[in-house]
């Protein structure tokens, strides 16, 4: 039996017929960009973080990007950022006219910890991103107890939560993606920065609408990046089932330890405190390249997503020439993502530990 590496189809199966309606009334209000239902999701997913604020974007690389110069980054400054996550947490930092400054993860965790921020600090540090990666929560307010603003990149986060509260509320501002693959995922590109300080909200909303607070005077160079009206009507119908999707996927997670998966490689450890909606469930393994191969071949879906960390990717020489990072080459030398979703059920977890078994 084939397992898919991941399910975006099941869970919104039942959604279908309010997601049309809710598609309908858009159609019918005639009003497509910063109307209601974008100032009604900012509201609601903001409050479901637990931030004073919402900012809905076009997509989660501008969220960084406009959440970073709202915190005020700008040319000669230096933000902190792992290297091992995706390729936009960093490549949002450059436009902004900072420099990326790359630290390690802890390869247990998959995230960013106070002592590898700690490394990568000069005096020219404006801020951290901290990633949550895979869905994991970095901590955040020990980064923030080394005296440096951060920045959440929680485009992997959505439905994760902590003892200190859920992302998007632990940093300064943070930064979610609703690209279809995410745990809140719509049908296209969405994103949306969440803070709780009134002047960083303010300034984002000014720097996605051209840098103009009222449409007709331009005291900045912004951007047009908005959230559209009819993904924030879909997202407004996915966001009250956000949380029994996140216990879908930490349910799949405990299954997959129950099922002695850890015996066979090594899991994905939560964070202090953290409960996790495992995004991606990643596991690592020395001879990673024969368990891809024979997973593969038993049609049980896995991916390497970051073999090649950012600091070696050749857009990025200027910064990441001569950086070296233990954890993340560990880390991306070993890791390898097995089937997760809201929906993956116990037979399914026993036939991906079988197959790895094997
Ligand atoms: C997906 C993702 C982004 C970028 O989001 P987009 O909406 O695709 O621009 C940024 N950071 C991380 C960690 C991501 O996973």
């Amino acid at each position: 039996m084939a397992v898919e590496l991941f399910d975006t189809r099941t869970p919104l199966e039942p959604l279908r017929e309010e997601i049309r309606d809710a598609i309908e009334r858009v159609l019918d209000s005639e009003r497509y960009i910063l109307g209601p239902e974008v100032s009604a999701f900012e509201a609601e997913f903001a409050g479901y973080c637990g931030a004073a604020h919402g900012v809905g974007v076009a997509n989660g690389t501008d969220a960084i990007t406009i959440a970073l110069r709202a915190m005020g980054v700008g040319e000669g400054d230096e933000v902190v950022v792992p290297s091992f996550t995706f390729y936009a947490s960093a490549e949002a930092i450059p436009p902004t006219g900072a420099t990326p400054v790359f630290c390690d993860i802890d390869p247990d965790t998959y995230c960013v910890t106070a002592e590898t921020v700690r490394a990568a600090l000069t005096p020219r540090t404006k801020a951290v991103i901290a990633v949550h990666l895979f869905g994991n929560l970095a901590p955040v307010a020990e980064i923030a107890a080394l005296g440096v603003p951060v920045l959440e990149d929680a485009a992997q986060a959505a439905g994760s939560t902590s003892a200190a509260g859920r992302p998007g509320s632990l940093g300064s501002a943070a930064t979610f993606s609703f690209f279809p693959s995410k745990n809140l995922g719509c049908y296209g590109d969405g994103g949306m920065i969440t803070t709780s300080e009134e002047g960083i909200a303010e300034r984002a909303r000014t720097l996605r609408f051209h840098g103009s607070h009222d449409k007709v005077t331009y005291e900045q160079i912004g951007y047009n990046s908005r959230l559209d009206e009819l993904q924030a009507a879909i997202l407004r119908v996915q966001l009250p089932h956000l949380d029994a999707w996140s216990d879908g996927r930490r349910a799949a997670g405990r299954h997959y330890a129950e099922a002695g998966l850890g015996e066979l490689v090594k899991l994905p450890k939560p964070a202090r405190g953290a409960q996790p909606a495992w995004h991606l469930y990643v596991v690592a393994h020395p001879d990673v390249k024969r368990l891809e191969s024979a997973l593969a071949g038993a049609e049980i879906g896995c991916k390497a997503y970051y073999r090649t960390p950012i600091h070696r990717q050749s857009a990025m020489r200027a910064w990441g020439a001569g950086v070296e990072l233990a954890g993340t080459e560990q880390a991306a030398r070993t890791h390898l993502a097995i089937p997760m979703s809201p929906v993956l059920t116990r037979e399914q977890v026993d036939e991906v530990v079988a197959a790895v078994e094997r």
